[in-house]
């Protein structure tokens, strides 16, 4: 199944800087940012990445402010295209080399603005990640809170019910909590999830470096954490480098021993 994302959330006014043009690195420039940032990862002792739909689009889901993006279009009055289904999408090298990172030890904490699902399907660990903005496939017990994570999407967006209900049975009890399950996909207007958002403020405070892939972080209070870690002496990365130089980077550190 296919969501048209865009047409799921309330119309909004102030979308932010879309289209800007994507740059490129010529391979020398590339081969000094590598071997700057493998240093850099290496050095540090809480590493946090912050990620965005760019690191999505080489898995065929349109990103919101790229030339091609959901915003970028809306704009002109064009609707995106999508190579695949958020069911079918596979994780990119991106998502790959992040998992790699993880299991390397040398990142900590991954704060994501992405709702496609593919941080959790790469095998990132839940308990090391916020999805700030919610999750496709992710449905809530909004009496509970326990989260359910599903293999299709979930249909509805904006916090509305999902027509399910929690079937989680309390340890000496015979009941069900039968609490209404809801999307966790956030409208605009909507507040961020109180236990991600909590969890990314720590890390982003406890970080000496913040990396950011594929954001422009425009989208607020998400695209502020990072400086948090500015503020207590830390390192900000910012990737402005193409998204394929940036996973050949972080591929080459993922292997570093
Ligand atoms: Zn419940």
């Amino acid at each position: 199944m296919s969501v048209n994302y865009a047409a799921g959330l309330s119309p909004y006014e102030d979308k932010g800087v879309c289209g800007l043009p994507e740059e490129f690195d010529s391979p020398d420039d590339l081969k000094a940012k590598v071997e700057t940032l493998v240093q850099l990862i290496k050095e540090s002792k809480y590493l946090v990445v912050h990620s965005g739909a760019g690191i999505s689009t080489s898995a065929g889901i349109p990103d919101f402010r790229g030339p091609k993006g959901v915003w970028t279009l809306e704009q002109k009055g064009e609707s995106p295209h999508f190579d695949t289904t958020f069911e079918d999408a596979r994780p990119s090298l991106t998502h790959m080399a992040l998992v790699g990172l993880q299991r390397a030890g040398y990142l900590k904490y991954l704060i994501s603005q992405n709702v496609d699902g593919l941080h959790v399907r790469s095998g990132f660990p839940r308990d090391m990640l916020s999805e700030l903005h919610g999750n496709m496939f992710v449905e809530e017990c909004e009496k509970c809170g326990r989260q359910y994570v599903r293999d299709k999407v979930i249909g509805v967006m904006g916090l509305k019910p999902t027509g399910r209900y929690c079937d989680v049975v309390r340890s000496r009890g015979l009941r069900a909590c039968r609490g209404k399950l809801i999307s966790t996909i956030l409208d605009w207007e909507d507040a961020l999830p109180d236990r991600d958002l909590n969890k990314a403020d720590d890390a982003s405070r406890q970080a000496d470096l913040a990396l950011t892939l594929g954001t422009s972080m425009q989208i607020k209070p998400s695209g502020d954490l990072p400086l948090l870690t500015k503020r207590k002496g830390g390192k900000w990365l910012l990737s402005t480098c193409s998204l394929q130089s940036m996973t050949s980077t972080l591929l080459c550190v993922s292997t570093v021993t």
